[in-house]
């Protein structure tokens, strides 16, 4: 009878190490009764939804149980708008210190004007805490505006 997973319930001699509660969720508690296929299929079932939960989230958080990235799960996810201002969209992000810190999703905006010899000058205005960002922007530029301009010409 020692031999038997208590999942599954077959006999095996190949056990491994289950953490009752998840590592992630601050589990201490190992059990070697499991065989290695059902806790492997309890990490993908249970674990993994249970670990990425909306309410482990925020316990993860309150408690500062990082994961194996050492990242603070961030509870306050996802872009969220204001009810007087609907236009107005912010996200919630964490700092390295896991405060969560406002980020303004601001429209970006391009402007033309001529340079002295004959080209093109373009500015962008981009939120602060994006100017490291800024490349990209002038990426996400050069393919709509300069395509578009390109193929008008055509
Ligand atoms: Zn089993």
């Amino acid at each position: 009878m020692e031999n038997y997973c208590i999942i599954c319930r077959e006999e095996t001699n190949s056990f491994s190490d289950e953490h009752v509660i998840p590592d992630a969720l601050g589990g201490y508690y190992h059990i070697y009764t499991v065989c290695k296929d059902c806790n492997s299929d309890l990490g993908l079932r249970v674990d993994s939804k249970l670990v990425n939960h909306q309410f482990s989230h925020f316990q993860r958080y309150l408690l500062g149980l990082r994961g194996k990235s050492g990242k603070l799960p961030n509870p306050f996810s996802g872009i969220h708008q204001f009810a007087e201002d609907e236009g107005k969209k912010v996200q919630l992000r964490l700092g390295e210190d896991g405060k969560p810190t406002p980020y303004t999703i601001t429209n970006v905006s391009y402007e033309e004007s001529e340079a002295g010899d004959g080209g093109t000058k373009v500015s962008i205005c981009i939120d602060a805490s994006d100017e490291k960002n800024w490349m990209g922007y002038f990426r996400k530029y050069q393919k709509n505006y300069i395509s578009q301009s390109t193929n008008s010409k055509a």
